[in-house]
């Protein structure tokens, strides 16, 4: 019965109009929240990570695990050193990874030693 009282009614263009507004509107809240739950859980990601490599079996597992935050051997002092704070020297071969430019400047210079000898 209310489907015909609302079909002559001349404001049934309005009531539509609001039945969009309304899905649209449920349809940004949807994606709002997707959104917020996606950040909310890369934020706690994130935390988790820093919560973790500041306690002391950080170092160890990040080793393991290998693909975040690789670590690389220093040929001149022995350092474990993490590649993004580390300084690159590109060989033939590969890329070796020194904790400083001292480190590196001593290797090259090994290196030209080695060459002369
Ligand atoms: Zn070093």
């Amino acid at each position: 019965m209310g489907i015909r009282g609302r079909l002559r009614r001349p404001w049934v263009d309005d009531i539509r109009m609001t039945f969009l507004a309304r899905v649209a509107r449920f349809l940004f809240w949807l994606l709002v929240v997707s959104w917020s739950v996606a950040l909310l859980r890369r934020l706690l990601v994130w935390m988790l990570r820093d919560a973790s490599a500041q306690s002391g079996a950080a170092p160890r597992a990040e080793a393991q695990t290998g693909s975040a935050g690789r670590l690389h051997r220093d040929p001149v002092c022995g350092t474990h050193i993490a590649e993004e704070i580390a300084v690159p020297l590109r060989e033939a071969e590969a890329t070796l990874y020194f904790c400083s430019t001292e480190c590196r400047s001593q290797y090259a210079r090994g290196q030209r030693f080695a060459a002369n000898a």
